[in-house]
This record gives C-alpha cells, structure tokens and sequence, in this order.
C-alpha cells in the first residue's frame, strides 16, 4: 500500500498489521485533539491532562477501527472465508480476505456488520459520555467525541462507493439480483468511481471555500477510493481473462535470438527497429548466454553501440528472471509487476522456448476487454 506493514498483534489467529502511513494519521489526530480540539472546548486543564486525553481519544478512536475490522473478520471467519491479517492505514483499516466471497447472501453480511459495529460503538461511547456528563468532563470530552467519530465512519461507510462497506452491500444486491458476480463487480466499481470523483470535487470546492486542510483531506481519500474502485474491476478482468493460461499459452515462440558477438548497433537496426522486438536472447548454438533488452542498450551511449558486442551488454542468465512453462499466467503477471520486470523467458526442460513481455500481456487483456471476451470465466464458477 504505502511502504512495508509490520505485524503488532495476532488476534483470533488474525494478524493485525500497522502501515508506515498510519503512524501519520495517529500523529495527526494526537495533535489536533490535544493542541486544537480539547483545549477550544474544555477550559483550564493542564497542558498534560489536554495531551494525555488527547493521545487517548486518539488510541480508542483506533481501537474502535480495528473492532469494526475484527467484526467483518469475525462474520467472515464464521463463514469459512479465511481473514490472515487487518492493515490499519492512513484511511482506515482493511480486512484482507483469502478469497473473494462466494456467494451475494456471504458478502451482504460480511460488509453490513461493518457499520452496525460502528453504530453500536458509537451508542456505548453515548452511553459513556452520557454517564460521565456534567461528573467526569475528561471522561465526557473523550467519550461525545468517539461517539461522534463512530455515527462518522458508519455513515461514511454506508454510502454506496465501492470498496466501501456500503458499495460491498450494493455490490451483493446487485450480484444477488443479477446472479452475476461479474456484472456486479462492474456496476459496483463504476458507482464506486464515480463516487470518489464526486469526493474530490466537493473537496476541491471545500478547500477553494476556506477548508483547506479538510478539503485536500477529502479530496485525497476521494482519489484513493476511485482508484481503489477501478482496481477492483480490473483485477477481476484479470483474473477472469488469464485464470485459464498458463505461461505456455502466452508466450511468445518466435522471440529472436542473437549470437554472443553480434554487434549492438546489427541488433537495434533489425530486432529492435524493425522487427519490433524489445528483448532478443543472446545464445551460443543452444545455450541460452542472456537477455538483452531495450533498456540494456540504453544505457550505452549511441557512439558506442557499434563496437559493442550483444554479449557485453546483455544482462547474464544467472541474473534473469524465468518461469518454468506450465506457471499459471496470473503468477507470471504478478511476478511482472512484483519485480518490475518488462519480459520473462520461459523454460522448458532447461531449455528457453519462448518470451513473456508485459506489454504483450496487457495487449491480449485489452483485446479480450474490447471484444467482451472472458472466457469460461473461472471466477462465477468458484463462486458459484
Ligand atoms: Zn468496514
């Protein structure tokens, strides 16, 4: 997401993971609680007591995040869906699920629980403040504030944009409609675009109007929510397009080859130029030497591309990268975009038969998007 998570706690065999981002939020919330919020509302406390509350509140505003988490985990466990870890970020906290839900009815409960937990958080830290009230005013100021915040996050997250709990629960009407996960997807990850748009121009028009801070605030998450949103859909496109292949199957056999001492300036003009290929494989005979692509001539200066034998600049074998041919298509995307590798060679018996490219990959997932292909789709049948 943003940086490394690293794992704090292990509730319920759920690791609960904390984001480099969410220290950030934790800082901001402290601060402003106990530099701007208290100390406006609640007079002559001392300047520990206003940090002490204010670090506090901030503590139970986060307790009360990871509950709303645990109760999606909770429900999905109890379902059969595995839940491994919750990340808390800087927007929030996220429930990572095993695999998606598999039926509308699974994951209308999984996500409805999510602001029926926060409502009944913020009705107990009612009842706190209300106990507290005109007694305790730290007790009181920590507590009206929580309950504020919680009634925020559950109608926050009822609002239908997609990936937010709301968006979920449409998402599930419309699959349980439709009977089709995909077109469910679909329909939910376009309202869930459209929905961080409308974020980000009401917090573009909040910060032209004066509310700065809250604006860019608002406008950001709006961002984070649509692309959130258009991921969704486009993993699930993913998924469905390349669910049945394997590397074999999206290889590409006639990847050129280059002898060890072809000049540089030979390769660019035929293989790379004309022929169009962004990587040849530079081999003695049968024996695979290396790789050298595009960005391995780049980083020759044009003078001294002539006098440059392929071998030179190639990058060695033992440093590429490679998948065995029968590797499901998904991994090799996901080992693409892990490593940030442009192509990799696939392997037969040791021997190279053919080159994966990530634009290649990306090209066939365009073609089948365009022509509205998704074959036996393996998603609607897993989910059933
Ligand atoms: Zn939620």
């Amino acid at each position: 997401m943003f940086g490394q998570s690293f794992t704090v706690a292990r509730i319920f065999g759920i690791a609960i993971e904390i984001n480099p981002s969410w220290l950030i939020i934790v800082a901001i919330i402290s601060f402003s609680f106990s530099n701007n919020v208290f100390p406006d509302q609640y007079e002559g406390w001392s300047t520990a007591t206003y940090w002490a509350i204010g670090i506090t509140t901030a503590a139970l505003f986060f307790v009360s995040v990871l509950l709303h988490e645990l109760a999606h985990a909770l429900v999905a466990k109890r379902r059969g869906v595995d839940v491994p870890k919750i990340t808390l970020f800087i927007f929030g906290g996220v429930s990572h699920m095993a695999e998606q839900p598999r039926s509308a009815r699974e994951e209308f409960y999984i996500a409805a629980v999510g602001p029926l937990s926060s409502v009944g958080i913020a009705i107990i830290c009612g009842l706190v403040a209300w106990v507290a009230f005109g007694r305790q005013e730290q007790v009181e100021a920590m507590f009206v504030w929580l309950a504020g915040i919680n009634a925020m996050l559950a109608i926050f997250n009822t609002l239908p944009g997609f990936p937010l709990d709301g968006g979920r629960v449409f998402r599930s009407i419309v699959w349980g409609r439709t009977g089709s996960f995909r077109k469910a997807t679909t329909v939910a990850s376009n309202v869930g675009v459209v929905f961080g748009y409308i974020m980000i121009i009401g917090g573009i028009a909040l910060a032209l109007g004066g509310f700065v801070l809250n604006g860019v605030w608002f406008a950001f998450i709006g961002w984070f929510l649509s692309s959130a949103a258009r991921n969704e859909a486009q993993s699930l496109q993913l998924e469905s397009v390349l669910s049945p292949l394997t590397a074999r199957d999206i290889m590409d056999r006639n990847f050129a080859t280059v002898t060890p001492g072809a000049s540089l300036q030979q390769v660019i003009d035929r293989h790379m130029v004309i022929d169009g290929h962004r990587a040849v494989i530079v081999a003695n005979d049968d024996r695979v030497l290396g790789i050298l692509t595009v960005s391995d001539v780049r980083k020759l200066e044009p003078a001294e591309r002539a006098n440059t034998a392929a071998q030179a600049a190639m990058t060695p074998r033992s440093d590429v990268v490679t998948v065995p041919a029968g590797t499901p298509a998904l991994e090799v995307l996901m080992l693409i975009s892990e490593k940030r590798l442009n192509q990799v060679p696939v392997l037969e018996e040791g021997r190279m038969v053919g080159l994966i490219s990530r634009r290649e990959i990306l090209d066939r997932i365009q073609v089948a998007n365009k022509l509205g292909f998704m074959p036996g789709s393996s998603v609607d049948r897993r989910l059933g």
